[in-house]
């Protein structure tokens, strides 16, 4: 029987810090200490931001991660990055699949298990997300599409250490919104029993909930079973609201 896995809490900043958001980072750093006893933390920064954030981050317990990769290692693509990129800049880890990179860059399953394997092959861990449109949710096909969406992105190998799935429901992305604790259950057992079906190492995969988390619902959200940390957008930006989510595990 496998024990509940290390939770993580994750910030994606999406498209937003400058060189003067390093203040927040300092608090989230400074502010890391009790809570890194239980819980891992993480920011993802615009790339901009990642080497620098790496520098600042080494030897304390917050890790940094990108918001996306490209699937080689490296080529004539403009504007892309490569997950050997984006270890070599020090950072530990990076999300891919998340649903704005699906909506605004067309990314299908085939290619998000391509940056998934992109990123074992540069010893990073990949945050892979998921996630149900409202429609979907609507007509009654959320576990269809997640069971389309696993089955399409996860890498060849499930690895505890270097795969993290992420669930987040577009509806709930930046919305205010957030599924109950019941549907959230629902949820991460139906993610769970796909992994452990395809490898027992499936059990110790963290599943991350991630959708309008914040200081205020993150304990209700964090203590659903199966739900392991959350990726947290919006309310990582202010280092004492990233922290305040995090705390839920105190
Ligand atoms: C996200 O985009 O990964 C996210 C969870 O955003 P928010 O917390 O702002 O809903």
């Amino acid at each position: 029987m496998a024990s509940t896995p290390r939770p993580l809490v994750a910030g994606n900043w999406k498209m937003n810090g400058l060189s003067a958001s390093q203040g927040e980072l300092d608090a989230i750093i400074a502010g890391a200490t009790g809570i890194a006893a239980r819980t891992d933390l993480m920011i993802c920064p615009p790339t901009t931001l990642l080497a620098r954030f790496a520098a600042s981050a080494k030897g304390t317990p917050v890790l940094v991660g990108a918001q996306d990769c490209h699937a080689e290692a490296s080529g004539a693509f403009t504007g892309d990055i490569a997950a050997e990129m984006i270890a070599d800049c020090g950072a530990q880890a990076v999300i891919v699949g998340h649903s704005e990179r699906r909506t605004c860059h067309q990314e299908t399953d085939e290619a998000v298990r391509a940056k998934a394997m992109a990123a074992a092959r540069a010893g990073l861990t990949a945050i892979l997300c998921i996630g149900e449109t409202k429609q979907e949710r609507d007509a009654g096909a959320t576990l269809s599409r997640l069971e389309r969406q696993l089955g399409g992105s996860l890498p060849d190998r499930l690895d505890p250490k270097g795969l993290v799935v992420a669930y987040e429901p577009v509806w709930a992305i930046g919305t205010g919104i957030t599924p109950g604790p019941a549907d959230v259950e629902e949820v991460h057992a139906f993610i769970r029993q796909f992994l452990t079906k395809r490898d027992t190492a499936g059990a110790d995969i963290r599943i991350l909930y991630g959708g309008s988390v914040k200081p205020s619902n993150a304990r209700e959200l964090l203590s659903v079973p199966n739900v392991n940390g959350a990726l947290v957008g919006g309310a990582s930006l202010k280092a004492t609201d990233f922290l305040g989510i995090a705390a839920a595990y105190a």
